[in-house]
């Protein structure tokens, strides 16, 4: 049974008091989510039992290091449903691995001429890296429009691709808007026009159950510190045929199989993609974190963090001068609430509400285009995990209220009344 306050006494950071002895709020989630103890736990105890480096060693520590680490490659094919152990790769994060495939695709499938379709409300990750291929190429990219409910305009999706169109690249569910995407009706779209579909998914696979045979992507990236899991693991899952195909990233140790005074032979899927030492303990302790959510249940995460999203949309309906954004329907945007005033800026809300213990996020959430499109130069941003507790909303909106008060409570006012007498 889903006992949220169980749970919480399973991160000691939860336990930490801010300032003057203020219980810690933590909504900055999708930045990067808490760990539990036995995520810690693992990272220390292979330090402590298991370190070496794997997969050359015959000694034992080597053998038991490579097992724990290629062990976590199997739990990740189960618990995102790939074909195959060889169709995961470790990378840093969903950067690096998004990263990868605009320099691996290069040459192997882009040429000049060639179109790269991104949407409006992508985070810098799936951006900036396809400008760098554009900078090594003659291409186009173009983005998809988001609708005024905050979704993707699937329709003009369907008219910018042409059939110069090799790659579409799209957030399964936006770090700022929470809008989960249809992959599935893309991927739809993308096959019948062959192009290669490439999900990020940094904000979906810790909060929903994902199958990526199901979404019928080509590849799915995704982040270990966004799922309880330590920084500097990112994965990469790639279909097998797409993997072959490409050249390696890196070179170096690892991702050989033979190398000359001539040249080298490339190791087989996945080690192909991985040059170099690994982040052994990471994986490992990313492994335990994948245990300790499956425990949990992604269906009972899901349904805990609509349930407070809910909560907070009601409480927050008192400040009717804010403007949230996103869809309007809280079942297409769990768990992120996005937000700004036209009076107070949102560093200011975040800096004051960090008085009373409750940590959000405000800026431009590595989200500067879709900022434009919104006509702001930054939000603020709560967002949930499992461990949050409707008692924790409560706390965020008295802390709101208290900085609404102390910053512009006559500006405020006049933004209601106004409000109120355009209804
Ligand atoms: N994509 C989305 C939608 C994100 O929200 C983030 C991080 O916030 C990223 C990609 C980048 O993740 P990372 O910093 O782990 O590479």
């Amino acid at each position: 049974m889903f006992d949220v306050n169980k749970i919480r006494k399973d991160f000691k950071i939860l336990e930490r008091k801010i300032w003057d002895n203020k219980p810690l709020v933590y909504l900055d989630n999708a930045a990067t989510t808490q760990k539990p103890n036995v995520v810690i736990n693992s990272l220390v105890s292979y330090y402590e039992n298991y370190n070496a480096n794997i997969h050359r060693g015959v000694h034992k520590l080597a053998e038991e290091a490579t097992t724990l680490y290629e062990d976590v490659r199997q739990k990740i094919k189960d618990f995102i449903d790939a074909n195959s152990t060889a169709e995961i790769i470790f990378t840093r994060n969903t950067t690096e691995s998004i990263n990868l495939l605009a320099y691996c695709l290069d040459d192997s499938i882009i040429k000049d001429g060639d179109e790269i379709l991104l949407t409006e409300m992508e985070h810098h990750s799936n951006i900036v890296p396809w400008y760098l291929l554009r900078d090594r190429r003659n291409i186009t990219i173009k983005f998809t429009p988001i609708t005024d409910n905050h979704e993707l305009d699937y329709n003009t999706l369907e008219k910018l691709i042409t059939k110069k169109t090799k790659i579409v690249s799209i957030t399964h569910k936006s770090n700022v808007l929470g809008t989960v995407n249809d992959i599935q009706r893309i991927a739809k779209i993308t096959k019948a026009n062959n192009s290669i579909l490439i999900v990020d998914a940094a904000q979906s696979a810790p909060h929903m159950k994902i199958s990526f045979q199901d979404l019928g992507c080509d590849f799915l990236a995704f982040s270990s510190h966004k799922m309880c899991g330590p920084t500097g693991v990112g994965i990469l899952v790639g279909k097998k045929e797409l993997l072959e195909k490409m050249p390696p990233f890196l070179g170096g140790g690892e991702m050989i199989r033979k190398v000359t005074f001539d040249g080298f032979t490339t190791n087989d899927l996945p080690w192909k993609y991985e040059a170099g030492t690994p982040n052994i303990a990471d994986v490992i302790a990313f492994g335990t974190a994948i245990d300790y959510i499956e425990k949990i249940g992604l269906e009972n995460i899901y349904q805990h963090e609509l349930k407070l999203t809910e909560y907070a949309f009601k409480k927050l309906k008192q400040f009717d001068f804010l403007h949230i954004y996103g869809p309007k329907e809280i079942t297409k945007r769990a768990g992120i609430i996005t937000f700004s005033n036209p009076v107070v800026h949102p560093h200011d809300i975040a800096t004051i509400i960090d008085q009373d213990g409750v940590a959000i996020r405000a800026g431009h959430h590595c989200a500067q285009p879709l900022m434009k499109k919104l006509s702001v130069s930054a939000t603020a941003r709560a967002s949930f995990y499992f461990y949050n507790t409707p008692e924790e909303v409560d706390i965020f909106i008295n802390a709101l209220n208290k900085a609404f008060d102390y910053f512009a409570v006559g500006a405020c006012k006049e933004l209601k009344q106004g409000v109120k007498s355009k209804k």
